[in-house]
């Protein structure tokens, strides 16, 4: 019926909206400037570097603020691209100094992203890989939203921009930086989303840009033993995997991907994991629930699992979220585990529960997405 059409148009016009080189690969980057016709092909390489180091060393998001380029070829730049950032629907700061920022980057697609204070050498950045997931964790907020997409390599690189403008870290300091590490720990699983995750963290490990190394960049997965191989080939970055259980039987509850893919086969493919060594360890993460994983004979069969792996353990206090089916194991169980841990030789530090007054914390985010879908479903439903 014509009065429930949606109006379209001014959402639709008819030149398709202009390509941001924010988000782009080297590679694409001077594929959109040859196909622009802006830049010769035999010049594409020269003009891209040029164009890298304003929009990654210093941040820019105006063609205008780039001086060293012509101003003839800017204001072509202006009319075939943009460098604008997504809308950032939504700030947080915690009183312990966390940051959690809501991103839209289209209709439905909400992000969030979390910036945690002295964690890494500075301070770490948690991204999210996707909207959703589709793995059911039954300790894991998100994992209560199904998918509702995977993310470009330009939305996870937005993320990282954003924060970068709030934290005011532009141009790439050399030396202090409150933001110095990256973890794929927010929501999603970065694995099954391999190649945008391994093309964002190509462009943020650039040393002409973002130029956060690798070994300063941690990709955190519930298990997709298949693609641990491939995500050490394609990244090089550190690897995390979420354990939290010591047996099949209690892991196929908690992480219900381990029917598929069973702890022994998970070890194997860590154990080979691309470069491991003492100086570039995994880290296993252990999320602590009150008497479910947290006794002193789990602490010890954990110390036997990772025999031979070049390992560390993070113990994560579960940060619990409305309705979820557990609780956190006290503090006493927690230090009584990490001393057994220690003992087995095996540095495990308990991570200190952060912004939790912003719900900021890992396995709490949950976007809007969902329910703005829902909005946008019903509006879009044909009237019956
Ligand atoms: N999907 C990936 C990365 C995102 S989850 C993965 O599962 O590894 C990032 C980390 O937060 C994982 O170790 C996950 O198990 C943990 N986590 C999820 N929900 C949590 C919660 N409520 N409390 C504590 N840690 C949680
Ligand atoms: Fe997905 Fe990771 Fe949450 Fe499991 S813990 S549901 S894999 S985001």
């Amino acid at each position: 019926m014509a009065s429930v059409t949606l109006d379209l148009s001014s959402a639709s016009p008819a030149r398709p909206a202009p390509v941001n080189l924010s988000g782009l690969t080297r590679t694409e980057l001077q594929a959109a400037l040859v196909a622009s016709g802006l830049t010769p092909p035999d010049k594409a390489r020269m003009r891209a570097s040029q164009l890298w180091r304003w929009i990654h060393h210093f941040g820019v998001t105006d063609f205008a603020a780039m001086t060293d380029v012509a101003k003839d070829l800017r204001s072509g730049l202006a009319e075939h691209f943009t460098l604008a950032r997504p809308e950032v629907v939504e700030r947080q700061i915690s009183k312990d100094g966390s940051r959690k920022w809501l991103i839209r980057t289209a209709p439905g697609i909400e992000i969030e992203t979390v910036y945690i204070p002295d964690v890494g050498r500075a301070g770490a950045l948690c991204v999210s890989s996707q909207v959703g997931c589709t793995l059911n964790c039954t300790f894991c907020h998100t994992g209560t939203q199904p998918l509702v997409r995977n993310l470009t390599a330009a939305e996870i690189i937005a993320q990282v921009q954003v924060a970068r403008d709030d934290l005011e870290e532009w141009p790439s300091p050399r030396e202090e930086r409150r933001l110095s590490n990256v973890v794929f720990m927010g929501m999603g699983e970065p694995l099954y989303n391999l190649e945008n995750v391994a093309a964002a963290i190509d462009i943020i490990a650039d040393g002409e840009g973002i130029a956060i190394s690798r070994r300063r960049i941690t990709v955190s997965t519930s298990g997709v033993v298949p693609e641990i191989p491939r995500a050490g080939a394609l990244t090089q970055a550190m690897l995390a995997i979420s354990l939290h259980a010591t047996n099949d039987e209690l892991r196929n509850t908690l992480v219900p991907l381990n029917k598929r893919y069973p702890i022994a086969e998970l070890l194997d493919a860590i154990r080979a994991y691309p470069g491991l060594s003492n100086a570039r360890r995994v880290t296993f993460e252990y999320v602590m629930l009150k008497g479910i994983n947290d006794s002193p004979e789990e602490a010890r069969r954990l110390v036997q699992l990772m025999k031979g792996i070049p390992a560390k353990i993070n113990l994560i206090p579960f940060n619990p979220w409305p309705g979820a089916p557990y609780e956190c194991s006290d503090w006493a169980t927690i230090e009584r585990f990490a001393s057994i841990l220690n003992r087995g030789g095996y540095a495990s530090p308990i991570r200190t529960p952060r912004g939790r007054d912003i719900l900021a914390a890992c396995g709490q985010l949950k976007s809007e997405s969902e329910k703005v879908r829902a909005s946008v479903r019903r509006a879009q439903a044909p009237a019956a």
